[in-house]
């Protein structure tokens, strides 16, 4: 069955959508977790008691390698969805950017390419071949080094990392650690730090209600029993918690990080203190990036099944270095824009040998990661950096998209006084309705204290607006990657740099006026503050729902293709977070229902369904 979302007027100009569905029993969404403990997870009707986060006690070790085969998983006996084809041409997809500095353009037929881009690092594989056992001198490894992908190198947070000591050089391949259990099967800055770092976990723990919901009702019954999962993801608190629910549904894990700056050395060493084989530690050279992926995935007597990836390094490495692994691989989980555009040029190819699910373009991840993760985090960010006040600051947002809104609500409630700036008038009239004046740049830039970009877009933020900024007037970027403000045009001998603060920069003109510029044009929250652990639960829940739902699937439900998940995940993914909030969901009556023709269980809406 084949659905076309396109308007008989617009078809013409605009690309139709093709959701390309599976079987007939799309129609009836099925219960695509086909495990009991899963749907056993569907909050009580009508929201319920919040799940009490399972105590430190209750932490899930490792499964080790003996854990033994797959638990008999029980047929379908809920209602939770399985995830359809989706052939992407939505005209909401058609251009996407993330923030791991990936972009896709998506064609009327459907087809993703890669939209050009000013700085645009393409992993490359060295012709020679790298000889990963050996433990090369830090010169050598330098040399061996090989160009890196974007995303490993946009930092994802700064989060502080109360124990690293800058002193200890020593890279973490030339250190021989053993955990308590005296396993060495891991790679991490320190393993003395694990106790820091289960504190920050158990932080963490208390804001992904889901995840340890799903942890505690799937006791009974291990759904990814048997399941070998190899992860490349950041390393931080909140990515623990998912690990550990992995591991306690029954999975083997072992993870590197999709980022060289971003991992947390405490919550990495816990992870090993647990059990985990975890190879990555904060400053990776691009080297050891590959040497870590490599560790967890060239492994004797141990073959991963399951691929969860973010940004696609790792399974951009698999298919290089160990194509025939995929024999034994049932899916790929992937997050990113980046990952997935690799995992469509596959797919396109012929070249996908397993299915694929798609989590970045979930309804949960794109309308809560951009929209409240950054109404979240906009303000910490500038607060962290510049310790400003907001009250009355003038700020000029750049774009009102998800990413515009969400700062643009975070400085109005502030009291600050918002301009915004769009080129497209159906965001332009969301601006003025939502009550921010929009003007362009030109119009407010020698007045504004603040100018923030969320775009998407590149050389928002010229030059020329830089020498017409008033004095100490704050420039950041919460938009894409490094492009957005054209930093480079400020390298130039008649302007002094002056680094005042970590991720700080005074660029000062010959008359003295100086610009404050925040991670030097690379994304603010990522890089100056913590993102919401919450909003990261509600990905990470997506991205557990999908791996058991890959991991499960009866042959041949899925087959070599990219599959996105269905809204009715995407609502089972929200409910679980609703009992936070004790909030109370109103049911259908069984007249309303009929009246809208609609299942009561769900889902409530069709995909094209903008929110
Ligand atoms: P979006 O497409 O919804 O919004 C971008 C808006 O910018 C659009 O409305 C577009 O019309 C407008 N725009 C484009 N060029 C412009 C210009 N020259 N001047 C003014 N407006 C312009 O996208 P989004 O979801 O808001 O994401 C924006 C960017 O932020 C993306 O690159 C995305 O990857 C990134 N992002 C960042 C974070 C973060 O944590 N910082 C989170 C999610 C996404």
């Amino acid at each position: 069955m084949s659905v076309q979302v396109v308007s008989a007027a617009a078809a013409a100009k605009v690309p139709e959508v093709e959701l390309k569905d599976l079987s007939p029993a799309e129609a009836e969404p099925q219960l695509g977790l086909s495990t009991a403990a899963v749907s056993a997870m569907a909050p009580p009707a009508g929201g319920g008691d919040p799940e009490a986060p399972a105590p430190a006690a209750e932490r899930p070790p490792a499964p080790g390698p003996g854990s033994g085969p797959a638990a008999a998983l029980s047929p379908a006996a809920g209602k939770v969805p399985q995830a359809s084809a989706m052939k992407r041409s939505d005209p909401h997809h058609q251009h996407q950017r993330h923030r791991d500095g990936g972009e896709a353009l998506v064609s009327p037929d459907g087809t993703v390419t890669e939209a050009p881009r000013t700085v645009k690092k393409q992993i490359q594989f060295a012709d020679q071949k790298q000889e990963f056992n050996k433990r090369p001198t830090k010169i050598g490894r330098r040399s061996l080094s090989r160009s890196i992908s974007q995303s490993s190198t946009d930092s994802y947070s700064s989060a502080a990392s109360y124990t690293d000591s800058s002193d200890d050089e020593t890279s973490p391949r030339d250190k021989q650690q053993k955990n308590s259990k005296g396993s060495s099967d891991f790679c991490v800055k320190n393993i003395k730090q694990a106790e820091f770092g289960r504190r920050e976990i158990e932080i963490a723990e208390q804001e992904m209600p889901a995840l340890m919901a799903l942890r505690k009702r799937a006791q009974g019954e291990k759904p990814l029993a048997g399941a070998k999962i190899v992860g490349c993801t950041h390393i931080t608190a909140q990515t623990a918690v998912l690990m550990e629910t992995l591991g306690a549904l029954g999975a083997q894990c072992r993870w590197a990080a999709c980022n060289i700056y971003s991992t947390l050395n405490e919550v990495a060493a816990a992870l090993a203190e647990n059990g985990f084989p975890v190879f990555a530690w904060k400053g990776e050279s691009e080297d050891d990036f590959w040497w870590c992926i490599d560790r967890c995935v060239n492994v004797e007597g141990w073959q991963p099944n399951m691929i969860l990836d973010d940004g696609g390094d790792l399974t951009h490495w698999i298919y290089k270095k160990y194509p025939n692994m995929f024999k034994k691989i049932k899916g790929i989980v992937e997050e990113s824009v980046t990952g997935v555009h690799r995992l469509y040029q596959l797919s396109k190819a012929g070249k996908l040998c397993v299915p694929a699910m798609n989590v970045n373009d979930s309804v949960t991840k794109q309308k809560f990661d951009n929209l409240y993760c950054c109404r979240e985090s906009i303000l910490d960010g500038l607060k962290r950096t510049t310790d400003m006040m907001f009250g009355g600051k003038q700020v000029v947002v750049c774009g009102y998209g998800e990413v515009g809104k969400g700062c643009c609500a975070a400085l109005k409630a502030m009291g600050s006084i918002v301009y915004v700036t769009e080129i497209d008038p159906i965001c332009a009239l969301q601006a003025c309705m939502d009550g921010f004046r929009l003007v362009k740049l030109n119009e407010v830039i020698r007045q504004v204290d603040i100018v923030i970009t969320c775009t998407g877009n590149k050389n928002v933020v010229t030059r020329e607006h830089l020498d017409r900024m008033k004095n100490s007037c704050i420039v950041c970027n919460m938009g894409h990657s490094n492009t957005e403000i054209d930093v480079a045009s400020l390298r130039t001998p008649e302007l002094t740099w002056e680094r005042v603060r970590s991720q700080v920069d005074h660029v000062i003109w010959p008359d003295g006026k100086r610009i404050v510029l925040l991670a030097e044009g690379r994304l603010l929250n990522l890089s100056c503050s913590t993102v919401p652990t919450f909003v990261l639960s509600i990905t990470a829940t997506t991205q557990a729902l999908a791996l058991i739902e890959l991991y499960n699937a009866p042959e041949g439900r899925y087959k070599q293709d990219v599959y996105l998940l269905p809204k009715k995940m995407d609502e089972y993914v929200a409910s679980l977070h609703l009992p936070t909030f004790d909030a109370h969901l109103t049911e259908l009556t069984d007249e309303q229902a009929k009246y809208l023709g609609l299942n009561k269980n769900g889902p409530f809406k069709p995909n094209y369904y903008r929110y």
